[in-house]
């Protein structure tokens, strides 16, 4: 612990922390050294942990990277970071991120953005830059974050290091500040595929507090080392073929894709139709849960209020544009239309049947494959300020990641190789619903 926070300190620069739980810590540290000793210590003893601020932790201060919480301390912990505390896990602190989660590259947040620890003229990514930079830049041993339509698996890519999004169901939301409800996954960062697993393995299952978490108990990882094989792979031959993919990063993947017929694994090219309309019906579908997720800041129920208002109706106006950003308002407002009668069935209506026919088509795909390979990002980590602009090029950052929301899939960015431009890039695996168990073998054997 103690090394951790001088490296914490020494690392402020990169903005990653919004606060560091410091003294919390070292009396953990105290305590959970003698239960050491005498034998009593829980699975993960000693593990250091940040967790991104759209999670709940008792009597601690949580603000979503949003102004509209200023000042507001959670009143119950997290189930996630619950389960990681009875088996003596510390916490460190709170990681930076996009307000709400929303965003690709950090610079959503009320309190700036992170810089990515490789090269700090560059976004870390998002919208959980700031657990990614944590790991990376060694301030902590696993980073609790969470992946909406990507923000586990891009940040890592953009980092160099593991990232993992569970199957939806498969980690409480309980106390996870609500994005989009439907998609909205807790996942951890670490630098080897063990850590990942021990974390899963007591951080999964079924919890009372989430309708949505699956009745399935938590996955036992045990030795990853053992994959039954050989495997078989598929890839969408449009990917790689897509504009906009760094040809870096696609050289990279036929070779990976040599390398795994070489050793005996079947890899084979399919056709996926719907490329295109992943992001236009995650942002529909994504925009719609927010604007009604974000409806209870009203700035009477929680943290800001805005001075300025003068009866209730200007309490809410004045308080939700004062402590909103700007990304979080065109959400809202893009969620609002989709939703608005006249266009509900064309927009939010048509979207909801896309959805389950690209459910339909990742199921047909992977009750025939172990599992789809895919680039987690087009490229490397952009440079700050150069895609704030225009979100929609932002939006399109997540066209590789979001198919695994969108569908409730697990899957997860190993580091794989690095470009000549110096930064380091992931290669993204999805598995079926529930198959994380296999997702995790697979990926450390593309690791090692
Ligand atoms: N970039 C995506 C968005 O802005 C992903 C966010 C996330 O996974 N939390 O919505």
């Amino acid at each position: 612990v103690n090394e951790f926070l001088e490296r914490i300190d020494q690392h402020t620069d990169l903005n990653i922390f919004l606060e560091v739980f410091a003294g919390d810590a070292r009396q953990r540290a105290t305590v959970i050294d003698e239960k050491i000793q005498h034998g009593t210590a829980g699975k993960l003893a000693g593990l250091v942990v940040s967790i991104k601020d759209n999670m709940c932790f008792k009597d601690h201060k949580v603000s979503a990277a949003s102004k509209i919480l200023e000042g507001f301390e959670s009143l119950f912990t997290a189930t996630a970071v619950e389960r990681l505390l009875a088996e003596d896990a510390i916490v460190i602190g709170r990681t930076n991120c996009d307000e709400f989660a929303m965003g690709s590259s950090n610079e959503n947040s009320a309190f700036g953005s992170v810089k990515n620890p490789l090269n700090t003229s560059l976004s870390p990514g998002g919208s959980s830059g700031g657990a990614a930079a944590s790991v990376a830049a060694n301030l902590c041993h696993i980073a609790l974050g969470s992946d909406t339509g990507g923000s586990i698996r891009q940040p890592a890519s953009f980092t160099g290091v593991i990232g993992h999004k569970p199957t939806y169901g498969r980690v409480s939301r309980y106390g996870l500040i609500a994005y989009a409800s439907s998609f909205d996954q807790i996942g951890p960062f670490g630098k080897n595929m063990d850590d990942i697993a021990r974390v899963m393995e007591v951080m999964g299952g079924k919890d009372e507090m989430d309708s949505t978490s699956s009745s399935r108990p938590a996955d036992d990882h045990g030795d990853l080392a053992k994959v039954e094989g050989p495997l078989k792979f598929a890839y969408y031959a449009d990917v790689l073929e897509r504009e906009g993919l760094d040809p870096e990063i696609k050289a990279h993947i036929e070779q990976k894709i040599e390398g795994l017929r070489a050793e005996g694994h079947t890899v084979d090219a399919l056709e996926f139709p719907y490329l295109d309309s992943l992001v236009p019906i995650y942002y529909i579908l994504t925009t719609a849960e927010a604007s009604s997720n974000l409806a209870r800041y009203d700035g009477v129920h929680f943290g800001y209020r805005s001075e300025n208002a003068t009866d209730l109706e200007s309490t809410y106006k004045k308080s939700r544009t004062e402590g909103f950003g700007e990304e979080v308002k065109r959400r809202i407002m893009l969620g609002t239309f989709v939703l608005s009668s006249g266009y509900y069935d064309a927009y939010y209506g048509k979207a909801q049947k896309a959805r389950n026919l690209i459910r339909q088509k990742t199921d047909e795909v992977l009750a025939d494959y172990d599992a789809i390979l895919l680039p987690t990002s087009p490229h490397t980590a952009f440079p700050l300020e150069q895609e704030l602009s225009d979100p929609t090029v932002m939006y399109l950052e997540d066209i590789f990641t979001v198919q695994a929301n969108i569908a409730g899939n697990p899957a997860i960015s190993v580091p794989t190789g690095t470009h000549s431009n110096g930064m380091p890039f992931g290669i993204q695996l999805m598995t079926g619903r529930f198959e994380d168990d296999k997702l995790l073998r697979i990926a450390k054997m593309l690791i090692s």
